[in-house]
């Protein structure tokens, strides 16, 4: 076999949107992940617009024009939200691989092997696949990429359950993004790590229903989770007749970067993609693929090229100093909202939504600058209710801002 330009390890979107970009750019690549067809199990909901703005058709198999938030008062959204089809879009992204030439190949990576040109990703069951460059595209737990401990990553957990209701009050062509209310709670529990329902109403007559922990440290167990929700139901008047799938979610969100000088490169969930504001790396990982393989190319092609240049400069085109520091503003967010409890949440959330479209959208998304994520943190803060304002200013001039303010001058330094 000739030598591989890039291995892409995983089966997920990450792995299949980077191997369709570096096929693409007429890199001989190469998508390393479990035998059998692509099967993503997770339900992914993306704002329509970003998905369109990451360069994706609007394959999406349900959609909603108005996303509500509950938050002590209502806010309606206008902005389409909708549940990503995995089948047709992991379809389509096949589709680009196979045109691009990028081969499939089986096996689970255990380990590398570092050559002077080239790494060689080791096989449980004994294969070896040699490549000038590995992408570890394998999710949360990545498989080859070490990552540093600190910051140490919250958790969001939600239990999720499509169900079939004789009735519910959730309107057809409205998805509830969070429902903050908590009145069915015991006191004790409302002053805990709070929950909110996402939930939207499908095609097919059933419901989405799921139980969302944002951000906690530990984890919010899931069977927590699941008693929380049924209670929900129970109180929102929800007459489940049958439950007819069950999601369990487990995301670790705001931990550290992946390492530049590390030997792989690090894509999708195992590359730190994950929004520390919302869980979501789907349309990051879409975006972020032709910078990547542009990257690849331009550094495997130099006459100096090794595999370290390589990563580097991959590196160099998914994390440049402005997105470092936008990603050390989101986790200072995510931080903040640790500490508060169910009335916090909905008082912070209330005056969140309550901000210009354009700020909640960009805060949310991942398109704005440091610059503009900062301008967002400063309008919250000058139009939040005095209690919110307190909290946030001691998360300020406490640890968390001394975290930031350090996270930050290394992102313009280059030592992130
Ligand atoms: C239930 C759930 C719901 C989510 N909902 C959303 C959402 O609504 N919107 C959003 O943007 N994000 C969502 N996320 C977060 C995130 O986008 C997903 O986790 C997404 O699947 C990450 O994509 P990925 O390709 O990076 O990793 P994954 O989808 O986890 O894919 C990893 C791939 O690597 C393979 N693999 C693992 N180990 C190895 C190995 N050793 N060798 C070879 N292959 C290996 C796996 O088989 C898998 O194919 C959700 C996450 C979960 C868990």
């Amino acid at each position: 076999m000739t030598m591989l330009d890039a291995v892409v390890v995983g089966k997920g979107p990450a792995a299949l949107a980077c191997a369709a970009a570096l096929g693409e750019r007429g890199l001989a690549a190469a998508l390393l992940g479990p035998a059998g067809a692509v099967h993503w199990p997770a339900t992914y909901g993306v704002w329509a617009d970003e998905l369109a703005n990451a360069g994706c058709p609007p394959l999406l198999e349900d959609s909603w024009a108005t996303a509500v938030v509950h938050a002590g008062r209502e806010h309606r959204l206008r902005r389409t939200y909708g549940r990503v089809d995995n089948a047709r879009m992991a379809a389509w992204l096949g589709d680009r691989c196979a045109f691009g030439g990028v081969r499939e190949i089986e096996g689970q990576a255990a380990g590398i092997e570092r050559g002077a040109s080239s790494t060689t990703v080791l096989l449980h069951g004994g294969g070896r696949v040699e490549a000038r460059v590995v992408v570890d595209a394998t999710g949360h737990r990545p498989a080859l990429l070490p990552r540093p401990e600190h910051p140490a990553p919250a958790f969001q957990t939600a239990l999720g359950w499509t169900v079939e209701a004789d009735e519910h009050p959730f309107a057809a062509n409205e998805a509830v993004l969070m429902d903050w209310r908590d009145g069915h709670l015991a006191p004790a529990e409302r002053g805990g790590v709070p929950t909110f329902l996402y939930a939207y109403p499908l095609r097919d007559g059933r419901l989405f229903v799921e139980e969302t922990a944002l951000a906690a440290r530990p984890a919010l167990p899931l069977d927590r989770l699941e008693d929380r929700l049924r209670r929900r139901m129970q109180a929102m008047g929800v007459r489940v007749r049958r439950v007819a799938a069950r999601e369990e979610v487990w995301i670790p969100m705001g931990g550290a970067l992946p390492r530049r000088d590390a030997r792989v490169v690090g894509f999708g969930a195992a590359g730190g993609f994950v929004h520390a504001a919302t869980g979501y790396s789907l349309v990051r990982s879409l975006a972020a693929a032709p910078a990547l393989a542009y990257a690849v190319s331009a550094a495997l092609g130099a006459r100096n090229a090794t595999p370290e240049r390589a990563v580097a400069a991959a590196w160099d085109a998914i994390w440049p100093a402005g997105r470092r520091r936008r990603t050390a503003l989101s986790r200072f967010g995510m931080e903040q909202l640790l500490a508060m409890d169910g009335d916090a949440a909905r008082e912070f959330f209330d005056a969140f939504f309550a901000l210009p479209d354009a700020d909640w959208r960009g805060y949310l998304g991942d398109r704005m600058t440091a610059r503009e994520v900062s301008g967002v943190m400063a309008r919250l803060f000058t139009r939040a209710p005095r209690s919110t304002r307190r909290r946030l200013a001691r998360g300020a001039l406490g640890p968390d801002g001394r975290h930031l303010a350090a996270s930050l001058l290394r992102a313009t330094a280059g030592r992130e």
